[in-house]
């Protein structure tokens, strides 16, 4: 093991005193810092307007950890699902998903997940570890150049719905989006920037105090307790009441309207009172559902609901004004859709 430090552990400030404590000038940290961030460096001799006395200084004291792309996989629909090495071996995957208009990036934010929705293939993984803000944001990095590539356009949307819950790796999360947004890293908008999270209320109500500028999205499957437990077991310790109250709590606070994701499942959640309690959750606070075609993981325990319960529920959102969107899953071939990435590779 490289005993090493990550050179990306430390702020700007910290570079810039590492530099003044080795009788050098401050401004070496901001220069070094740029090659870091907003230039992707992956080696230390990347930075060519760092003398090679320099360079060989920094790479006695430290090292980068950079991620690498291990595998790519192309979907006949144009979505690219990513293998990502760590740094330490371990596999996490993001995806690209193009469109007419834009290009998005799906990225992971933990190896594995604490969380265990039955109808998830990441949630068989277990948690190994929560990704630092490097990782995250390298991921970025990575599916960007894939969209200049292949797209000819920079990326133009980023959703936290890869592995793990991102409301469980908090910190880590919100650092990746400071360097994502902050025009030393990506200078991407905030609200380009999708959370989604299964629905942690203590952590939603802590973003709301942080004032964060970027959308929230909640995995929600079901407004009916009963049912919720069943698929996403975690409920019972986080009930939708106390969700309830803090998508209230974060709605007075940040005046931001929330996406409710929701898949419908045969025999699951497609009766009547399923549709008539969601209509009802959604009556809270301002938000808009978006009804996601799911794609069956490998024993086929939960299977999507014909179109005719989709339309039940369409109708019924609409005839109470609640914007409803249907998502159709992308990159079904190479497992790259929503719920099925579990590092097959
Ligand atoms: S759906 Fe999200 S929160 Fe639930 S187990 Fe899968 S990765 Fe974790």
């Amino acid at each position: 093991m490289n005993k090493k430090k990550d050179i990306r552990a430390l702020s700007k400030d910290q570079l810039r005193e590492f530099f003044i404590s080795n009788n050098d000038k401050a401004f070496r940290g901001n220069q070094v810092y740029e090659w870091l961030w907003s230039k992707a460096a992956h080696s230390f001799d990347d930075m060519t307007n760092i003398s090679k006395t320099t360079r060989n200084m920094l790479d006695e004291n430290f090292v980068i950890n950079h991620i690498e792309v291990d595998t790519m996989q192309r979907s006949n629909d144009g979505t690219v699902k990513n293998a990502i090495k760590l740094h330490d071996g371990l596999i996490v995957e993001s995806v690209l998903i193009p469109t007419k208009t834009r290009t998005t990036a799906c990225v992971s934010s933990q190896v594995g997940c604490s969380l265990d929705c039955k109808f998830c293939a990441t949630a068989r993984l277990k948690r190994m570890r929560n990704l630092n803000p490097d990782e995250i944001y390298d991921q970025v990095v990575a599916i960007d150049q894939q969209s200049r590539h292949y797209y000819n356009h920079k990326l133009s949307n980023i959703v936290f719905m890869g592995m793990g819950e991102p409301l469980m790796n908090y910190n880590n999360v919100l650092k990746a989006i400071d360097k994502i947004t902050s025009p030393e890293g990506l200078g991407m908008a905030a609200r380009r920037i999708t959370v989604s999270t299964s629905g942690v209320p203590k952590m939603i109500k802590k973003m709301a105090d942080d004032e964060v500028r970027f959308n929230l999205a909640v995995s929600l499957h079901s407004a009916i307790d009963e049912v919720r437990t069943s698929i996403m077991p975690f409920n019972t310790r986080f009930p939708l009441k106390d969700l309830r109250e803090s998508l209230e709590y974060w709605y007075a606070k940040t005046k931001s309207s929330v996406t409710y994701e929701y898949v419908v499942w045969n025999g699951i959640n497609d009766r009547k009172e399923d549709i008539d309690a969601l209509v009802a959750f959604c009556k809270h606070i301002p938000c808009k559902v978006n009804l996601i075609e799911y794609n069956p993981i490998d024993d086929g325990e939960f299977q999507q609901a014909p179109e005719r319960a989709l339309n039940n529920y369409i109708s019924n959102l609409e005839m109470n004004d609640i914007v409803v969107n249907v998502r159709r899953s992308r990159g079904k071939d190479i497992d790259a859709a929503c719920g099925q990435l579990a590092n097959k590779s």
